[in-house]
């Protein structure tokens, strides 16, 4: 797995780059990519983007006729080989048989993209301990459950390889309205940098990318903690209103994910606002 800092500035990648897709191309084709919470925003947008650099392409999600669609579409745009698999992230055991049966059919994992994830508003006091539970089981447990079977398999492998989870600019800054995802969001942040260090003397790198507002269905089906059916109806509609207006595409996330696996970058904060909060928690006291 040969990142652009090994090829060295000037070599190959600097030439490759006159063509829009050569260094991602030249790095990802033919390499395996699995992508999880692929059926929709920014997991889809980044299937659609290693497809088009020419990676085989595994779509994941708990969400079965959205995992095939993708799957489908990255065939057509370019991946050589295209699957879909419907596995639930939080179930330890269903991401170990999706491990083995992967390895078995297409190889071992180069790329994991650890994306799926669910959002819940609301304060610490409001917040049930089942969505707690729920929104840690999804992402973080999600995430810990995609190291561990795929990092373990590319540990052994010897050969390298990269791992993406995605974070949040929630994980920057503490914010009242967010309590159980921003601290979803921070676990997965420490968990994707505490990992790189452990397994960058085996040629893996661990990237944690971390985007603001981002134009997905993610607004749409947010659950808020601590109020009735219908007043989540009717706040889910404000916030796809409110956040619907913020543009940023699911696929400038995905161009962000390519970018950083060539680079092999450790956090990367996408959107302005991201990279705001991002200085802001580097630099500036604490609350
Ligand atoms: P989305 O709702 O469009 O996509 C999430 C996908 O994950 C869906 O296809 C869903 O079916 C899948 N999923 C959810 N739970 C799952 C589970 N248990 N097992 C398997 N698949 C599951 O949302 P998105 O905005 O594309 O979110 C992708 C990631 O980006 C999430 O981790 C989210 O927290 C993060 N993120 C999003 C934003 C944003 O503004 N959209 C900002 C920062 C971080």
């Amino acid at each position: 797995f040969v990142t652009e800092r090994e090829r060295g500035a000037g070599g190959p990648a600097a030439v490759a780059a006159s063509t829009p897709a050569g260094p991602y191309a030249q790095a990802f084709g033919g390499r395996l990519v699995l992508v999880t919470g692929a059926a929709s925003g920014i997991g889809r947008a980044t299937a659609f983007a290693f497809a088009e650099a020419g990676a085989r392409v595994i779509a994941v999600d708990r969400d079965p006729e959205g995992a095939v669609r993708t799957a489908e579409m990255a065939r057509l745009l370019g991946a050589p080989e295209a699957a879909a698999e419907t596995v639930d992230v939080s179930d330890e055991a269903a991401m170990e048989k999706l491990a083995a049966k992967v390895a078995a059919e297409h190889g071992v994992v180069d790329v994991l993209v650890n994306n799926a994830g669910i959002g819940l508003a609301g304060t610490f006091l409001d917040t049930s301990a089942e969505d707690w539970r729920k929104v840690l089981d999804v992402n973080l447990w999600g995430v810990i459950h995609g190291c561990r079977a795929f990092g373990r398999q590319m540990a052994e492998r010897g050969q390298g390889g990269h791992i993406v989870n995605t974070a949040s600019a929630a994980a920057f800054q503490p914010s009242k309205a967010l309590t159980a995802y921003s601290t979803s969001k921070a676990a997965v942040l420490m968990l994707s940098e505490c990992l790189r260090a452990e397994l960058a003397g085996r040629g893996i790198g661990v990237t944690a990318i971390c985007p603001g507002i981002v134009n997905t269905g993610i607004t749409a089906t947010a659950r808020f903690a601590g109020v009735s059916e219908e007043e989540q109806r009717r706040l889910r509609k404000k916030a796809v209103r409110l956040y619907g207006r913020r543009n940023y595409p699911p696929e400038k996330v995905a161009e962000a994910v390519l970018r950083a696996v060539l680079r092999d970058r450790a956090v990367v904060p996408v959107t302005p606002e991201a990279h705001a909060l991002r200085l802001l928690s580097r630099f500036a006291p604490r609350l």
